[in-house]
C-alpha cells in the first residue's frame, strides 16, 4: 500500500501537485473567504503562501506580525511536517506546541503541506529525520545555543534553547476536524 492510501486509511484527504506553485494555487482556492492562520514553517515561507492567501483570506502568521492570538480563531490551520512516513504517520517537532496543537485541535480543517524531501519509508524513520535532520536544522537556523546546531545532530539535550518541548506523531486524522495532506513534489523546508 502506497502513502496515498495510507493516509486516506487514516482519515485525511490527499492532493498532491508537482510544482508549489499549483500547490498555493490550490489553498489559496480552498481558503478563499475564510479565516487562515499558519504555522511556523520554512515550507511555507519558500512558498510564499502568507503573501497568496492574504489576496482572498483573512490571513494569520506570527512570522509576519504579532497574531498567535489571532491565530487560534481562525478556521483553517496551515502546516508543515517535520516527516511525512509512507505509512501514513506524520511527525512533528515543537518548541513554543503552538503549532503541534493547532494541528490537533482547535480548527474547521487542517493543511499539512508537505514537500517530498519529507517523506519516509516507515514511523521509526520519520521519527528519526525529525529529531537528527529538521530539528538541527531549525536549531542552526534560528541560532540556538544547542548542542545540534553546532555539528547537525540531536543530543536529546535540555538546553535551555532546546527548540524540541513536543513531538507529536499523528497515527491518524484527529476526530473534530478534516486534514488534508498536500504532497508537493519537490524539496521544502527542512
Ligand atoms: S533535543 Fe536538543 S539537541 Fe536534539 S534536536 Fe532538539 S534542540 Fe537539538
Amino acid at each position: 500500500m502506497g502513502l496515498k492510501e495510507n493516509l486516506i486509511r487514516r482519515g485525511y484527504d490527499f492532493v498532491e501537485f508537482d510544482t508549489k506553485e499549483d500547490a498555493a494555487s490550490y489553498l489559496c482556492n480552498a481558503c478563499a473567504g475564510k479565516t487562515v492562520a499558519l504555522g511556523g514553517s520554512v515550507t511555507l515561507s519558500e512558498m510564499g503562501l502568507y503573501e497568496g492567501l492574504q489576496k482572498s483570506s483573512v490571513c494569520f502568521w506570527h512570522w509576519k506580525n504579532d497574531s498567535l492570538a489571532d491565530a487560534r480563531t481562525a478556521s483553517v490551520y496551515v502546516t508543515s511536517a517535520n516527516a511525512l512516513a509512507e505509512t501514513g504517520e506524520i511527525v512533528n517537532i515543537d518548541g513554543n506546541g503552538n503549532r503541534v496543537s493547532s494541528s490537533i485541535f482547535g480548527h474547521e480543517t487542517v493543511y499539512f503541506m508537505v514537500g517530498e524531501n519529507k517523506i519516509t519509508s516507515d514511523l521509526p524513520s520519520a521519527w528519526d529525520r525529525a529529531r537528527n535532520i529538521a530539528a538541527p536544522k531549525n536549531a542552526a537556523r534560528l541560532g540556538k545555543n544547542t548542542p545540534c546546531a553546532a555539528d547537525g545532530v540531536c543530543h536529546d539535550c535540555q538546553s535551555p534553547q532546546c527548540i524540541c518541548s513536543v513531538i507529536t506523531v499523528h497515527r491518524r486524522k484527529p476526530s473534530s476536524c478534516n486534514a488534508v495532506v498536500i504532497l508537493v513534489h519537490e524539496s521544502l523546508g527542512y
